[in-house]
Order: structure tokens, then sequence, then C-alpha cells
């Protein structure tokens, strides 16, 4: 039976916005605009460009001049255009223009927060838990997050995965019969060449243990335009395909966005989200929950929510434990499952991940459960 209703997306439409465009990128063509080459090439640099998109604050203007030797900045015009050229706590503002505060280092700042180098086997292959790996593939990005965990590698050229730490890393993985997960990161995985993504795909897909592998890219956020059809349709070959991507605001899903996960999704890829609690940017359910919803109408799954780490700088984004936990005890039960990410802490040191969850267990006594549910109201369970 035929339904006479005409089906239009109007998903798109009805909850994203495209972003519009600051006077200073008015006269780009559509066709710059829209390629990732473009938007790659014209990224905000100097003081000089931003000040023509925002209205720079004196702490911007001191952190920039102080900053740039450690961790330069670097924003596409499209994640520029996303800014608030009025308010300094606009939460694009903060993941993208230095701040002051990052100079501070902290007495709890740790220079290697998560252990990577420990667990290295080669160098750019952590090999922490049993079955999986990470395998850093470079060390650029499309923009330079100031909250960045891998501050000390990312940005730094001395620093690039060469093609020798590549192919030892890929010899470990082939001779590593344990594996059957990999992640390729870096920096971005996406900052990679599509030739280079391929090779890496297809020498895994080559081995026999490896059953599925994940690429870890902020491009959907910071530089949308980098998922071209041609991308796409290199990646339908390899699929299982897993993207892991890192939304942290509902401000990020724009149209733009939006489209590129649709291609990656029409393409058979699964997509996930890494968000990063930070202080005056997510730190409050409300805007998770608004987030989550968005991720969902992209079909993205909220994979992660990671406790901000001991890395060096970053102190100001860090944000109480008790924040997290309030945060999944305001997701949990209010909406859907599918919105409530895993809330967990990447131990200092190398411990990996541990996942935390608000208290629904009150009391165990032999066999008898005493629970609450997302409400509080209390529930015994008994077993046989
Ligand atoms: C996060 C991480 C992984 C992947 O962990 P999942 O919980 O499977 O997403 C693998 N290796 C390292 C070293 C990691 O930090
Ligand atoms: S995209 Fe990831 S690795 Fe690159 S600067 Fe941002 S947080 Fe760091």
């Amino acid at each position: 039976m035929a339904y006479d209703i005409k089906v239009v997306n109007t998903v798109r439409e009805r909850h994203f916005k495209p972003t519009p465009r600051p006077e200073i990128w008015k006269d780009a063509s559509d066709k710059d605009w829209n390629s990732w080459i473009w938007q790659q090439q014209k990224r905000v640099k100097t003081m000089e460009q931003l000040e023509k998109v925002i209205k720079v604050s004196e702490d911007e203007h001191q952190a920039f001049a102080a900053s740039h030797e450690m961790f330069n900045m670097a924003i596409t015009p499209y994640y520029a255009s996303l800014m608030d050229p009025n308010d300094e706590n606009c939460p694009i503002r903060l993941q993208s223009v230095p701040k002051g505060a990052e100079l501070h280092i902290a007495p709890d700042d740790l220079e290697d927060p998560l252990g990577e180098e420990r667990d290295m086997p080669v160098p750019g292959v952590t090999h922490r838990y049993p079955d999986r790996v990470l395998f850093y593939t470079t060390h650029n990005c499309a923009m330079y997050c100031r909250h960045c965990t891998r501050k000390r590698k990312v940005a730094d050229p001395d620093s690039a995965a060469s093609s020798k730490m590549l192919e030892d890393g890929l010899a470990y993985i082939e001779k590593t019969k344990s594996i059957r997960d990999v992640v390729i990161s870096g920096g971005d995985a996406l900052s990679n060449s599509d030739d280079r993504i391929e090779y890496i795909l297809s020498r895994l897909r080559a081995m026999d243990h490896i059953e599925v592998f994940r690429i870890g890219t902020r491009n959907l956020v910071t530089l949308p335009q980098r998922i071209t059809d041609d991308f796409c349709k290199m990646l339908k070959k390899y699929q299982p395909v897993f993207i892991h991507t890192h939304f942290n605001h509902p401000k990020e899903c724009t149209q733009e966005a939006f489209d590129a996960c649709a291609r990656l999704a029409d393409a058979g890829c699964v997509l996930n989200n890494q968000m990063v609690l930070l202080k005056g940017i997510n730190d409050d359910a409300q805007i998770v929950k608004e987030l989550n919803h968005k991720l969902l109408l992209m079909r993205v799954r909220p994979y992660y929510i990671f406790q901000c780490d001991m890395a060096q700088g970053i102190s100001h984004f860090r944000t109480p434990v008790e924040k997290g936990l309030e945060i999944i005890q305001k997701l949990r039960g209010w909406t859907s499952g599918m919105a409530v990410p895993h809330y967990v802490i990447d131990a200092p040191g190398g411990g990996g991940k541990i996942p935390l969850l608000p208290n629904y267990l009150i009391k165990h006594e032999g066999k008898k459960w005493i629970l609450r549910n997302y409400k509080g109201v209390e529930f015994t369970y008994m077993e046989p």
C-alpha cells in the first residue's frame, strides 16, 4: 500500500541553520568556501585576521602573544564564523582563541597525562587494552583546540608521524594477533590525505585479525567540507568504518555539519561522539541534552563524556567530578537512553578509562537489592 504523503527530509531545515559568513569572507565564492583546501589555507592564524572576525579582548591579545610559540592558534574560516564577535565567553571562542589562563601550569598538571608514552610498544602505537590500539598517524589538526590533551605533540611540526613510523606501527598491528580494533588517531586522522588514509585502511583490512577500525577526527566540527563525496565513496570499500568525532556544544551542530554527517552515514559509517566536559562551555545538563538531541538528529550516537584530564595549561577548563555525575543523573531516564553517553575519567598515568555513574544502588543485603530510579524513588529487587 502506498501513502499519499510527500516525504521530504525537513529535519535539516527545521533543526539546523546554515552558518552566516562574516564580512571578511563575504567576497569568497561558494566554491572556495565549500572547499576544504581553501578553508585550510585561509585559517585564522594572526591577530590581524582575528580582529576582522571578532572584537578581540585584552586578555585574548596578551594570551595570543604569549602562547604563540607553545601552541599555535589556527581556526578555519567556517569555525570562526560560529564565534560570537562580542562575547568573550562564547563557547566557540573559548575552544579556539587563546586565553591568559592557559599560560598557567597548575601544580597537579602532568606532561603526559594519559601515560601514552608508557604503553608504546613502537613509537606511534599505544597498546593498553587487550584487543585494541590507538594508532597515531599525524600530528596535525584542522583547528587547534585550546583544551587539547595532546598539546605537547599537536602543532609541533618536528613530531609529525613519518612514513617509517607509519610502517612500524602497521607492522606491529600485523604481527600482534590479539588486536581486533584499531583507533586511527592523531592529531586528527583526517589531516592525512585521502590516499594515505586509504593506504592505512587497505593495509588494516588485509589483516585477518582486524575486525573494526575507527577514524578519530574533529573535522566534522571544525572543517565539515573535508567530508567529500570522493572520500565517502572510498570509505564504502572498507566498511565497517566507525567515525569518532568531538562535538562539544549545540552551536557546532550546523547545516554544514549535518550534511557532513549525512554523507558519512549514507556511506555506511557508524558515527560516535566523544565530548569533553569543559567549564564555561558545556558544564550544564541542559546544554549537554540539547547537544545530544542534535547529535541523534545527525545520526551521531553520544558515546563518551570525558572528564577534562590533567594536561598542562588546561586547568581552567576542569570542572569538579560532581558536575559530570550531575549531568548523567539529569539525562538518564529523563531523555532517550540513546542520548546518554558514558561518563569516564581517563585515569592519569595510563590507567585507562574509568566509568562513573551516579549511585543508583542504595543497599545490597544477601539476595535483596534496594535501588532507586531516576526520580529517586526506591525499589527492591529480590534475587531467586
Ligand atoms: C580510548 C582508548 C581506546 C579505545 O577505548 P574504547 O573504550 O574501546 O573506546 C583504546 N586505546 C587507548 C590507549 C585509549 O586511550
Ligand atoms: S582536534 Fe583533537 S588532537 Fe587536534 S587539537 Fe583538537 S583536541 Fe587536540
